[in-house]
Order: C-alpha cells, then structure tokens, then sequence
C-alpha cells in the first residue's frame, strides 16, 4: 500500500463532521452517543495503511458497537500486513521480490484483489493499472517528489504492461514476467480494506456503519436515526469546501483526485495518479468520485476513471450502471445520468 503523508485531504467528506476534518487527539479515542431506547452510535479513528481510518458503529449496545469497531480496525491491519508493499514480508512485496524469478503463492484474499485489479485494467482499457509501480517510485509523490528525465520513463515503461502478471486460478500463484515489475495496489488496496472491514462490523452486529479509508468510503445499514449517510464531495481546488453531497446507503464512495498528493513545479501541477500510457500524471480530470455497489470496484474505477478522462470515463460508468461525479481539467462538473436526482452540487 501506498504510504501516505501524515498531512492530507480527505477526498470525500462524511457530512456528520460538518463538513471538515475532524481533529483526532488520539486513536483510541471514541465518541458516544447514545438517547433511550435508541440504537448506540460510536465512532473511533486510527491511523492505518499509511492514512487516517475513520469507523463509525451503529449498534443495538455499546458493547457490540465498540467490538465491531475493534475488529474492523483489526481486518484493516491485518490486510496491511498481508498487501502492503512497504512491509517486506507481505505477500504483496514477496510477489515483487520475486518479479522476473518465480511465481509465489497468495492467501485467497490477495488473489481475489489481484484479480479484481486486473479486471478493473480490462474495463478501462489500461487506464488502471497495478503494474505501474516503476514509475509511481520514479516519482515518488509525496515523500521525495521529482520530475523523472525522458530516459527513466521509457526505461520504466518496459516494466508496466499488466499483462505481464500472471494469475495462476488452480496453484492460486501471481507471477511477474519480467525481473523489476512492480506491483503497486495503491489505486484499489483501501477500497479492498474498506470492504472487508464493513463485512466484518456487520458480522459483529452492527445494523449500520462507515468506513472512510481516506478518499475510500463504504457505507452499510443506516444512522441511528434511520436517514441515510450523508457524504460530502470535496472541492478539488477549495481546501476543506464541500463541491456537492449525497445520501449514501449500502454502497461506497470513492474519489481520486489531483489535489490528495502533489507538487508544483514552475506553475504546473505534478500528482500522483499517473496515465500508464505516458507515465506521466493524468491531465484530464482534477476528481472523479464513483459510487459502486462495493468499494473495491469504487476505488478502482475511481482511478481508472481519472486517467481515460471525463468523455471516455463517463462512458464507461455508464455502461457499466454505476454513479459518476467528475470534476475535467476545466473545472466543469459533470454528474452520471443515475446520479442526476442525487447528487446535490454545492451553490
Ligand atoms: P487513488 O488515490 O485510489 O486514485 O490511488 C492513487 C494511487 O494509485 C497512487 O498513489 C499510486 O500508488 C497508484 N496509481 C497511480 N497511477 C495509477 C494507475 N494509472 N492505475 C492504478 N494505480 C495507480
Ligand atoms: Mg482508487
């Protein structure tokens, strides 16, 4: 998983938190809420998969609010030991260690997000793409950022054709074909994170709930009161301003954006979802929030999205039934046809 810096934006915005970042004075820190004979609430952040995680419980006790809220913390870091490619002995980094060697064996969950993601670099034609860990180090947004030269890019070029990874269904093996490909889930890895965790608090017993895995939400259930989730939309140029709103339930939300990691170099904008085609950052959208049924087709789309662009992504979205909100390269906002009764856009 992609390390994130401690200082970021949230891409979306649940709008129980007025609209802002709340300050989290410490992880094990949990605010209640609670009216007779009402069904608890609880809510608890953590810092996780190199982000801020956000659970929120809804429950018929405290008891089984706080134990759902204990193990969606705990499915999250156990899917960060087992994918994150900045721990060395996950099975994510062994498969990158063996690139170009042999193939490697996976857990079933690491396989299903595999194959998850390359399904995902099928529907937007290459769009999303986990291969593209060369260049995402190249560029290293945000720990130390530079401009890579013209020669490392077409060096690393020869290292990020997806098709290179080879899912092996019956040995359940992932194999990288060339020594130096590198695999980098950090387009899909928290939606995949925040999927599961919602499975998990439900089985516990939570009625309702969200999970915000930074820009990654899903949401199940319903508040205490009955009325759904509403999520705030952030504006990509506005810091912290709301750009439109919706009612979410039993579905996720998931946006990708050119203002979540990035520099600026003489005027121009250098961000960390990077078009496969050219490796260099993707210029045709400044945000794109999808809204799936789950959030590991969320997240992905969301990036994928972002790279083919508002013409060519929306298209897809359509086609496939989903909800689109994009923000294109002029600022213009354009909402899915199913979105359009919805989505509220901030005046
Ligand atoms: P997200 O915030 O979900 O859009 O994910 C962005 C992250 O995904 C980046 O920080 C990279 O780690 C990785 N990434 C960058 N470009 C792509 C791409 N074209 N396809 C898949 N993952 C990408
Ligand atoms: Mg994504």
């Amino acid at each position: 998983m992609q390390r994130r810096a401690a200082l970021f934006l949230l891409a979306c915005i649940p709008f129980f938190t007025a609209c802002a970042i709340i300050p989290i004075s410490h992880p094990s820190q949990a605010s209640v809420s609670k009216l007779p004979s009402s069904p608890v609430t609880l809510k608890r952040a953590q810092f996780l998969m190199g982000t801020l995680v956000e659970l929120t419980a809804v429950a018929p006790s405290d008891a089984i609010a706080q134990a759902s809220l204990t193990a969606g913390f705990q499915e999250i870091r156990r899917l960060e030991n087992m994918l994150s490619t900045w721990i060395e002995t996950s099975e994510l980094s062994r498969v990158n260690q063996a690139a170009g060697l042999e193939p490697v064996g996976v857990s079933a969950e690491t396989f299903e997000l595999l194959r998850r993601a390359l399904e995902a670099a099928e529907y937007t034609e290459g769009g999303f793409n986990i291969a593209i860990g060369p260049a995402v180090q190249l560029w290293n947004i945000p720990e130390a950022p530079r401009i890579p030269s013209a020669m490392e890019l077409e060096i690393a070029a020869q290292y990020v054709d997806y098709r290179r990874i080879h899912l092996d269904q019956t040995r359940r093996t992932v194999f990288l074909e060339k020594p130096g490909m590198r695999i980098d889930i950090g387009g899909i890895g928290k939606g995949f994170a925040a999927e599961k965790a919602a499975a998990v608090m439900r089985e516990i017993g939570a009625t309702g709930g969200l999970v915000a895995v930074a820009g990654d939400f899903r949401v199940f259930g319903r508040r205490a009161d009955g009325t759904a989730w509403p999520i705030g939309i952030q504006h990509p140029r506005k810091p912290g301003k709301i750009l439109a709103m919706l009612d979410a339930i039993d579905e996720a939300i998931s946006t990708s954006g050119d203002y979540e990691r990035y520099f600026m170099k003489d005027g121009v904008r250098y961000h960390h979802i990077l078009d496969p085609e050219t490796l260099q950052p993707a210029r045709l959208c400044r945000s794109v929030t999808i809204i799936a049924p789950d959030a590991t087709t969320a997240d992905a789309l969301a990036t994928g999205v972002f790279v083919m662009g508002p013409v060519r992504g929306m298209a897809l979205v359509e086609r496939l039934g989903l909800g689109a909100v994009i923000v294109d390269a002029q600022g213009m906002v354009i909402v899915s046809a199913r979105l359009r009764d919805r989505v509220k856009l901030a005046p």
